[in-house]
């Protein structure tokens, strides 16, 4: 076993904290109180490279390998959690384009993707299908050289401001084997899209899309018709880890913040650190932030190798979320009446990450997930 990072993830981490704290911090939350979206943050994480990790090297990205994502995701959402979303959606983008795209079409959008430039959603749950993601009724409809679609996505991060969304929808029966996925410019008539008043990460404009006979050309379709589920659920098993460590990063940080608190703060004569109703849950924190940790790069460093993760995934993915809000809701009440009020960050970093308590599939769908795994598919409730 070998815990230590080569030297270019040292120096890609020593770029990104940096980054963080001088460039996204400062600014997280003013994008949290007007709800702007980040474009120029966008771009610079463009020209770090960040938003190409998964787009092949012939279009602009680096193909860069797993773990060094995950570095990326808890290094930026040091500075701003939301801006983590930038990161994977560009990957799981990166990815399902680059692979099953025909060559217009990747070199029409991955380029300007890895630079920042253009932004790509992904839009697979519905207003009827959300952890029974296999049942969409959005349809899409064979017309000559074309697809007509029709249907409804909701809870689609940066739905207000992508140009395209990676769209799955039903080309055949029921069922997974009857999704195929297309790239869907947003600019298309009949597409019409819907702010969303999220309780956190604000500034990715999630937004319900309506698809009114939006006609798409077939070379727009993302490799073979009805194997669209297939291309997500591949890319949702690493995502999964990648979004764990995206909290564990706003864990990571309100930890660092609150030990420099409580060791500056007195109460009864001593600092605050003295008292073990302080530290012991420092130490607690600091131990399954870790733990977690590891379990993610171990994720990762299986999903580098092409070995099965499905398992290792769910489970960081129900844990780390639950952890960050529970690390993170500790953190502000160490801080008294001051972490309650919106001059300090957590109240935000917590409405932050809860939402991936839920987004990218509930903490009960990833047990389900996880007891298949352990006891096989007889045990599945469904
Ligand atoms: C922050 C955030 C970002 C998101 N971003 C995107 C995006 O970019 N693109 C996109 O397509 N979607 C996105 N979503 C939608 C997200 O994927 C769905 O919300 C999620 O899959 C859950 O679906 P649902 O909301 O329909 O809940 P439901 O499926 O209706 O679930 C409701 C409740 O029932 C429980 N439940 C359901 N089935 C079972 C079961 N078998 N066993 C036990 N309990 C069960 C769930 O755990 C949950 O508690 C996002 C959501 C959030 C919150």
């Amino acid at each position: 076993m070998d815990f230590q990072y080569t030297a270019e993830q040292d120096e890609l981490v020593r770029a990104l904290r940096a980054f963080a704290r001088k460039e996204l911090a400062p600014r997280s939350s003013h994008w949290d109180r007007t709800g702007e979206f980040p474009h120029d943050a966008w771009r610079q994480m463009g020209e770090l490279g960040v938003l190409g990790l998964r787009v092949p090297p012939a279009y602009g990205g680096t193909e860069g390998d797993l773990l060094t994502m995950g570095l990326a995701m808890e290094e930026i959402a040091r500075g701003d959690f939301s801006c983590t979303y930038g990161i994977q959606l560009a990957g799981l983008a990166g990815e399902i384009i680059g692979k099953n795209g025909e060559e217009a079409i990747k070199q029409r959008w991955l380029p300007p993707t890895a630079r920042g430039e253009a932004i790509v959603a992904l839009a697979l749950t519905e207003p009827g299908a959300g952890s029974d993601a296999a049942n969409l009724a959005c349809r899409a409809v064979r017309d000559g050289d074309h697809y007509v679609i029709s249907g409804e996505k909701s809870g689609i991060s940066l739905g207000m401001a992508a140009h395209a969304a990676v769209l799955f929808a039903r080309t055949g029966a029921g069922g997974a084997r009857g999704i195929s996925a297309f790239l869907v410019p947003l600019d298309l008539p009949g597409v019409t899209r819907s702010p969303l008043r999220d309780m956190g990460s604000r500034s990715i404009a999630r937004a319900v899309l309506s698809f009114d006979g939006v006609r798409v050309p077939a070379s727009h379709r993302l490799g073979k018709e009805g194997s669209g589920f297939y291309q997500v659920m591949q890319g949702f098993d690493y995502n999964r880890i990648l979004i764990a460590l995206g909290c564990l990063g706003a864990a990571q940080v309100s930890l660092e913040e609150t030990m420099t608190y409580v060791k500056e703060r007195k109460a009864f004569g001593r600092m605050l650190a003295q008292f073990e109703g302080v530290s012991f849950p420092i130490a607690e924190a600091a131990t399954q932030i870790d733990a977690a940790r590891l379990l993610c790069h171990r994720g990762l460093w299986l999903a580098d190798r092409g070995l099965p993760h499905t398992k290792e995934s769910a489970m960081v993915k129900w844990w780390a979320p639950k952890l960050a809000v529970d690390v993170i809701h500790q953190c502000l009440l160490l801080h008294g009446h001051y972490g309650y009020t919106d001059e300090f960050p957590f109240e935000q970093r917590m409405r932050d990450v809860i939402g991936l308590e839920i987004g990218d599939g509930t903490a009960e769908v990833m047990k389900v997930i996880v007891a298949r795994e352990l006891m096989g598919r007889e045990t599945r409730p469904y």
